[in-house]
């Protein structure tokens, strides 16, 4: 009793539902550490990892090549109907296609984190990419970051973090990761950028930066990459026992 294969199918098939229904959302101001960590966690927890600053990106990417004044809404909204934007997994790692062309290498160059921060402020550009980040979540049980996912994008999450450390601690490992890339950027001009793009990403008027009411606040300061991991991990997969 209990144990035909029909009924353990069934079983699993709830299971399996219930879980869809399982989402992540990670907030927080850049360099934070979000998408590292939130990449590690999603392979170890069996989650899709949706980074949705890289989609930002690719809106940015496509002002800048097109010579939009990016702080134009009018301007902005009017190609978004000329822009296709897909996202594909590759070897477990997300990809990013403007109308058919890989650009994830493109949209990672230090310019476009402006871009992506200017283009973003527009209510047009978010109404445009909430579909396409509500259906990944639909569809997936995700770890899912950004700036407004646990405001905007995926209310219901049955998780929500707010993860954030110092402008300094930000920069210093923005500075790290740079390096490692070949790229050359001095140390005041990452910090500048960092607090220049806080202040764009909490002040604006749609969808700003903050901290959901019921987010878990998560401040990596102090703390290196691995414990910050363990806190994280430790903090999803508790959650994720207590809906299962
Ligand atoms: O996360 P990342 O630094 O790649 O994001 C680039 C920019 O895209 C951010 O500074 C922010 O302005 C914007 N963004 C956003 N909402 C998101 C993700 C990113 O406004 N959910």
């Amino acid at each position: 009793m209990g144990n035909s294969a029909a009924e353990r199918g069934l079983r699993s098939a709830r299971e399996e539902k219930k879980m869809k229904s399982f989402d992540v959302a990670i907030d927080g101001p850049s360099g934070a550490g979000k998408s590292s960590l939130a990449r590690r966690c999603a392979a170890e927890l069996g989650l899709l990892y949706v980074d949705t600053g890289a989609i930002y990106r690719t809106v940015g990417l496509a002002a800048l090549r097109r010579g939009v004044d990016r702080k134009d809404e009018t301007a902005v909204a009017a190609i978004l109907p000329e822009l296709e934007i897909q996202m594909a997994y590759e070897d477990g790692e997300q990809r990013m296609y403007l109308n058919g062309e890989d650009v994830s290498r493109e949209i990672r160059m230090p310019e476009i984190s402006m871009c992506a921060s200017d283009v973003s402020a527009h209510a047009a550009v978010r109404s445009f990419l909430l579909e396409m980040q509500r259906k990944l979540a639909r569809e997936n049980c995700v770890i899912m970051d950004g700036r407004d996912i646990g405001t905007v994008v995926l209310p219901e999450a049955k998780l929500k973090i707010y993860l954030t450390a110092s402008p300094e601690a930000r920069a210093d490992r923005r500075m790290k990761e740079l390096v490692a890339k070949g790229v050359e950027q001095p140390y005041e001009e990452v910090l500048r950028d960092i607090i220049q793009r806080d202040e764009q990403d909490m002040n604006r008027e749609v969808a700003p930066l903050r901290q959901a009411e019921d987010a878990v606040l998560v401040d990596t300061t102090e703390i290196d990459f691995d414990e910050s991991f363990r806190l994280l991990c430790g903090i999803i997969r508790e959650r994720m026992e207590a809906e299962a």
